[in-house]
């Protein structure tokens, strides 16, 4: 599994301090390789590994993990934010009849997807009619009825020798007259992409207005993934992906091409041929398939929330003595990126207030970073008493850090401010006086 691999490659770095480039590239290699035997597509894979790699190079190493397993992690969470949102409904709120149009190659199980969201619309309460366009593959309009039968959803009477165009209008007009709430179209596929295929969805598209087009995708597609999906999102305005046969052993790579290749969201995973085997998406899952890890995530979870404790404890510490380096601010920095912002402390703190509205203001993230690896550009001595960083020092800093001595001066400013505002508080009996005026 990918955490062995990384494992092997970075006992050896066991408790140093930040992520060098080289140790992420040698650690990147593994997960390339990773990503390619769990089936993600070359393209998609270089892609990913080349947006991780300017992510973790610098990121600190937690100090009860091995710099492998932080990896591990960091991996891990960009691929659940690239696999996109846990659940993602379907968008039916249109006038009626909301149109449902089901695409994709032949067996990707766009039949079976069809009758399988037909049964949980209906069980939601919509009044929903199925259609098959399919009029390639003998009895695939029969198959759609039979599945109707079984599910209790209604389908649309055959009528032998019509278009797959003439179809959708029929099934248009009668789901209206009707008063159907929702109309699924299951279209026909063919073994590879084709352009009189296209031609027909587009068609069909044209006259139907569907309210979602969902491309419906075999897991174990693999290295193809990436053809169908820019195929298909090239000449249909999809608005989602459905994955079939996650029940199988698919190592997850078509969800991560599929995702993005398209941009759309993974809107349901389909895990069995039973017609209740339909499940949200489910992102964490995924990655964790994707990356054939066991417990390093939450294991590497614990270690920061136990390292943050610490951060904590020693924070008021410094805060009774009235005391804020530039360490305590990179402690604080370090703490406002994992919380995404500032939370509780800013409210407490003056200063921070201030800090927070100039990180908002310029765009989060990236700011916390820059001024992270500004302060790494310091010297020790600098952290302790950045009083002695005069012009010369600024211009390296700036050098050091990529920034301007603009934003080192900024980052003194608000540093010198925050410090301020700590020997106020201490003046008002420390910490403990600080919470008395807001207990
Ligand atoms: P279509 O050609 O795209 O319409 O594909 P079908 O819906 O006819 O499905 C082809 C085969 O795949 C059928 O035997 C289905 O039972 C099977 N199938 C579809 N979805 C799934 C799934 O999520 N898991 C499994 N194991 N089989 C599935
Ligand atoms: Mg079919």
């Amino acid at each position: 599994s990918l955490s062995e691999r990384l494992g092997g490659v970075f006992d050896r770095l066991r408790g140093r301090g930040a992520l060098s480039e080289a140790d992420v590239r040698t650690a990147m290699r593994e997960v390339r390789v990773a990503l390619l035997e769990a089936d993600v597509a070359l393209p998609v894979a270089r892609s990913f590994v080349d947006k991780i790699t300017e992510a973790a190079v610098g990121q600190q190493v937690l100090r009860s993990v091995t710099p492998g397993q932080q990896v591990v992690k960091i991996v891990h969470d960009a691929l659940v934010d690239m696999l996109g949102p846990e659940t993602a409904e379907l968008e039916l709120a249109v006038t009626p009849p909301a149109v449902v149009m089901l695409v994709g190659l032949q067996g990707s199980g766009k039949t079976t997807t069809t009758a399988k969201l037909g049964r949980l619309l209906k069980s939601q309460g919509k009044k929903v009619m199925m259609a098959s366009l399919d009029v390639n593959r003998p009895a695939a309009q029969e198959q759609l009825a039979v599945l109707g039968t079984q599910t209790d959803v209604a389908t649309l009477p055959i009528v032998a020798g019509q278009q797959p165009v003439d179809i959708a209008r029929r099934a248009l007009s009668a789901a209206k007259l009707q008063g159907f709430d929702v109309l699924m179209l299951d279209t026909a596929g063919r073994l590879h992409v084709d352009q009189a295929l296209m031609d027909e969805m587009k068609a069909v598209a044209g006259i139907a207005n569907p309210a979602e087009i969902l491309l419906v995708v075999d897991s174990l597609t693999g290295q193809d993934a990436v053809n169908v999906a820019s195929s298909f999102s090239e000449q249909v305005p999809l608005t989602g992906v459905v994955l079939t046969r996650m029940d199988g052993d698919a190592r997850g790579g078509a969800a991560l091409s599929m995702r993005a290749v398209t941009g759309k969201p993974i809107k349901f995973a389909g895990m069995g041929e039973k017609l209740d085997a339909l499940e949200p998406f489910h992102p964490k899952r995924v990655a964790g398939r994707i990356l054939g890890m066991g417990d390093v995530v939450s294991l590497v979870e614990k270690a920061a929330a136990s390292i943050e404790q610490e951060d904590a404890e020693r924070m008021a510490q410094r805060l009774a003595k009235g005391k804020f380096d530039m360490n305590d601010l990179r402690a604080q920095l370090g703490q406002m990126r994992r919380m995404g912002g500032i939370g509780a402390l800013a409210g407490m703190i003056p200063g921070m207030k201030k800090a927070q509205a100039a990180v908002d203001q310029v765009g989060g993230d990236k700011v916390l970073l820059r001024m992270d690896a500004m302060i790494t550009s310091m010297t020790p001595k600098e952290r302790e008493k950045p009083e002695l960083i005069n012009a010369k020092r600024k211009i390296r800093i700036a050098k050091g850090s990529g920034t301007t001595v603009q934003d080192v001066n900024k980052l003194l400013k608000m540093h010198q401010e925050m410090q301020t505002a700590m020997k106020r508080i201490k003046k008002m009996g420390g910490l403990k006086g600080l919470m008395g005026l807001f207990g």
